[in-house]
């Protein structure tokens, strides 16, 4: 598949004159026509409802839109929590699920009465010491060890993460739950991440429902909702096709029918929790050539750096790079291209071919939509872009200003070392 922006040369040229390069920019139709797919696909479940996992993209303006659409939010920590809270999301309308969790983000989890998705069997006492009960809704994260595969490829191994209860735990857990005084249960799982196939979540539904009817056996429980998590990806690279939402919505249907219909139980709602694929897409990271240099290689040096995008020095993660302007034009020049950190691997792109590129280009390197600006840092006082959203009415509005050095020496307080 052509990787196409969303955005027009002549588009970023406009916006340039207001937001200067680099910045993170968001295509507010692409996410809402998303989300509404998605609805779609499950729309055979009555109890659906997508928590948007709030690390993927903690921007509130964005996370708004999703709420337009109907979709919670699904929250790790205090600050995400709070960052819910502020944007109106309460009760069922959040899952909080974290792991290695401090007392203080499960109490307040508990003053929100969010759903707690509990990752470890210790944190049931944990949890009912910390808060001085075990809620009425309570969610149990899942690990089934050993690989996940789906047919015979390996998709992941569930046996190296540290995450959720193994079965035997999960089994005992949910009895114990119970005699607490739970009354509302889920399970959830999360056991492959950015799978580009349509048999994920059916896989690890059939899993999840198989174990559903073995709880309602051994457990007496009847589970209330089964959060098949994150984990749907998309393409990153061109040769790859991006996932058939309905496909899969279809997939989970079937598993549905034939596993948790007949054992009785037909009102379980299907929770997601997306990060990745309801964004990911919708995002880019805009930046300009600013240097070149030919020493042993081609360098292409940009006003970006690892700082605004670490998925390539910290994954080695393809990311594509469109040179605006210059689609046509053929890729017979080989580029390695860089940010400017003091670090050989902030490079958004290692011999790549792409057009022959000119100081002042435009580079927009695709899909930073999730899991992209939210994981900058501050190294060598890098500061962090902008973010702007790209309207359906094609206006654009900055959702968040760009770092300023005030921003960066905020923490330090120079009155008292000047003294
Ligand atoms: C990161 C995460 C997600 C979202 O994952 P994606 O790969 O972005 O879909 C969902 N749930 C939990 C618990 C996570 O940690």
């Amino acid at each position: 598949m052509k990787k196409e922006t969303f955005v027009t040369l002549e588009q970023l040229k406009e916006i340039e004159k207001t937001y200067p390069t680099p910045f993170h920019l968001y295509d507010e139709r692409g996410i809402r026509e998303n989300a509404m797919k998605l609805k779609q696909a499950f729309s055979w479940n009555k109890g659906f409802k997508e928590y948007f996992a709030i690390k993927a993209t903690p921007n509130p303006f964005i996370i708004n839109i999703l709420k337009e659409c109907g979709c919670g939010v699904d929250c790790s920590s205090y600050t995400e929590l709070m960052m819910a809270d502020k944007l109106g999301f309460a009760g069922d309308e959040i899952m909080f699920s974290s792991n290695a969790t401090p007392a203080k983000d499960f109490e307040y989890a508990r003053e929100l009465n969010a759903q707690i998705n509990l990752d470890d069997f210790t944190h049931i006492e944990f949890l009912e010491k910390v808060t001085g009960s075990i809620p009425e809704t309570i969610c149990c994260r899942f690990n089934p060890g050993g690989m996940f595969k789906i047919s015979t490829d390996i998709m992941d191994k569930p046996g190296d993460a540290k995450y959720g209860f193994t079965k035997e735990q999960l089994l005992e857990g949910y009895k114990i739950l119970k005699e607490k005084g739970a009354k509302r249960f889920g399970l959830h799982a999360f056991l492959a991440s950015n799978t580009v196939t349509n048999e994920y979540y059916p896989t690890l539904a059939k899993v999840l429902f198989e174990l559903a009817v073995e709880i309602k056996e051994k457990c007496g429980v009847e589970l209330a909702f089964i959060n098949l998590s994150g984990g749907i990806g998309i393409p990153y690279t061109p040769d790859k096709e991006p996932n058939d939402i309905i496909a899969i919505g279809e997939g989970v249907r079937k598993a549905f029918e034939e596993i948790l219909v007949p054992a009785g139980l037909t009102d379980v709602a299907i929770y997601t929790e997306l990060g990745r694929f309801m964004l990911g897409p919708y995002g880019c990271l805009v930046a300009k050539a600013i240097h070149e240099k030919h020493i042993h290689k081609e360098y292409i040096g940009l006003d970006a750096c690892a700082v605004n995008l670490m998925r390539p020095a910290m994954y080695g993660a393809y990311h594509h790079i469109t040179v605006m302007g210059k689609e046509d034009e053929p890729c017979d020049h080989m580029y390695d291209i860089t940010g400017s950190l003091c670090e050989n691997n902030d490079k958004f792109a290692i011999d790549r071919m792409l057009p022959k590129i000119d100081i002042g280009d435009f580079l927009v390197i695709h899909d930073t939509g999730a899991h992209g600006f939210a994981m900058g840092y501050s190294y060598n006082g890098k500061l962090k872009s902008a973010e702007l959203l790209l309207k359906e009415d094609g206006s654009v509005q900055m959702i968040r200003r760009a770092e300023t050095p005030e921003d960066y020496f905020a923490t330090f307080d120079f009155c008292d070392i000047m003294k």
